[in-house]
């Protein structure tokens, strides 16, 4: 027993001495920059952020004594953000589409790993994959978290949960219909590890889609009490005030959308200030199909053509656009993103959480979500904080993540404007650090690169 003890205590201080010495050398500071740290709180001049191993473990005003063989940023006319947060999206890979046209699951790491390092190109350091086939999600995750692919921190859901024929019902769903039945199904499901379990309430009937079977509520109650019960997280697709108003009243951790047919009430936007919920603001995926068939040009922004292979751009550009043209949805989805964006900004205004999130599988998305946010009349600030810690806040993950402070992990983006004065700044990025390590942008498989 006591040599056991004595062995141990050697190792501790092995363990201690070993990360301490890998600390030092992996030391990093940003010094004389702007700093906007995501908190909402106005930007510092003349800061100096100092990163031990890959954690923030300093943050002052005005110059610092770090140690000698620390590698030194000048950030001198520059502006550090925390690494920006997606809390809506499904990665590339899981899927292939068939010669008859079916979906079906796949798991294409080289369609994944590019599409995650066009992320990391865009300064997203984090992202939660809300419904993915979760061979293919959790295989990335687990490359990403033992060092093996160079990609933001992937938090993910895997399968959603929903009932047969409902909203999301596809393969790799967890399809429930009954209580207590539904529990060895759901056992099953958390076995695999969700960072969030995703559920589906929406009967559709809508736009231009007919009626589906909806989830029922007791149902729903009882699937959320059994995954906060086992340490997870919930959220839900929903689309109305009503249905959005009853998954908060059974229990739902956070919502994966903004409210999109017709207009809230003063009483929802109190109620989501009351109650905190987190709301992902998902405009991008809806304004997309009308803007890629009034203005394909878009995609010949540095940023787009930097991280999409051509191939993609000009199909985007021809049969995709084609195809959304002819499409009521897209028109439909025209009419309601404004009343989507007022919706946001009602919730904002009244001291509602807002996540960045994009529903789309590329990272310049999250920009022009960011562009939509302030277009709502939100201010760039603001979205900031909405890009950032407030998606921490999403993903319960605030107490590492979201926020350039002392003690949180070193994500953050080094930007050459500021982001303040015009959110399209966010786009001119210098640096992208994400647990302390400078990515080598230079060197992530992306066209820009090639
Ligand atoms: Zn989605």
């Amino acid at each position: 027993m006591k040599t056991t003890r004595i062995y141990i205590s050697l190792l501790a201080q092995f363990v201690s001495l070993f990360t301490l010495s890998a600390a030092i050398a992996a030391d990093l500071v940003i010094e004389n920059v702007t700093l906007i740290d995501g908190t909402g709180r106005p930007p510092i001049t003349g800061a100096t952020v100092e990163i031990d191993g890959d954690r923030i473990s300093r943050i002052t005003r005005g110059p610092a004594q770090p140690a000698s063989d620390a590698r030194r940023i000048d950030g001198t006319g520059k502006f550090l953000i925390p690494g920006m947060i997606d809390v809506h999206l499904h990665l590339r890979g899981g899927a292939r589409v068939t010669p008859e046209g079916l979906r079906d699951p796949d798991t294409d790491v080289e369609a994944g790993r590019a599409a995650l390092h066009g992320y990391l190109y865009s300064g997203v350091t984090s992202i939660y994959d809300a419904g993915n086939n979760p061979d293919h999600i959790f295989n990335l995750r687990a490359m990403e978290r033992v060092g093996t692919l160079i990609a933001p921190r992937i938090f993910a859901t895997g399968g959603i949960v929903t009932y047969p024929g409902s909203h999301g019902s596809f393969e790799g769903s967890t399809l429930v219909d009954d209580w207590p039945e539904a529990i060895p199904l759901l056992e099953d499901h958390i076995a695999r590890g969700p960072d969030m379990m995703k559920l589906t309430l929406e009967e559709r009937g809508w736009g231009a889609r007919p009626m589906i079977p909806m989830l029922p509520l007791d149902l729903m109650q009882h699937i959320i009490e059994y995954a906060n019960d086992h340490g997870i997280r919930t959220t839900v697709h929903t689309s109305s005030e009503l249905r959005a108003r009853q998954a908060i009243f059974a229990g739902i951790d956070t919502l994966s959308h903004p409210i999109i047919q017709g207009p809230i009430t003063d009483d929802f936007a109190r109620l989501m200030s009351v109650k905190k919920i987190p709301m992902a603001t998902t405009l991008t995926i809806g304004e997309n199909y009308s803007r890629l068939v009034e203005h394909p040009e878009y995609l010949d922004q540095p940023l787009y053509r930097a991280v999409l292979e051509k191939a993609y751009i000009d199909e985007q550009k021809t049969r995709i656009r084609d195809e959304y043209a002819g499409r009521d949805w897209t028109w439909w989805m025209k009419i309601m993103t404004p009343i989507a964006q007022e919706n946001l900004r009602k919730i904002h205004a009244e001291g509602g959480i807002l996540a960045i999130g994009t529903d789309q599988t590329i990272g310049p998305a999250v920009h022009r979500e960011l562009e939509l946010i302030v277009a709502a009349g939100i201010p760039a600030l603001d979205a900031i904080r909405i890009a950032t810690l407030n998606g921490a806040v999403f993903l319960g993950r605030e107490r590492d993540l979201g926020s350039i402070e002392e003690g949180k992990l070193a994500d953050m983006v080094l930007l050459d404007g500021d982001p303040t004065t015009d959110i399209n700044h966010a786009k001119q990025i210098n640096l992208v650090i994400k647990g302390g390590i400078i990515i080598d942008r230079d060197r992530l498989d992306l066209p820009v690169n090639r």
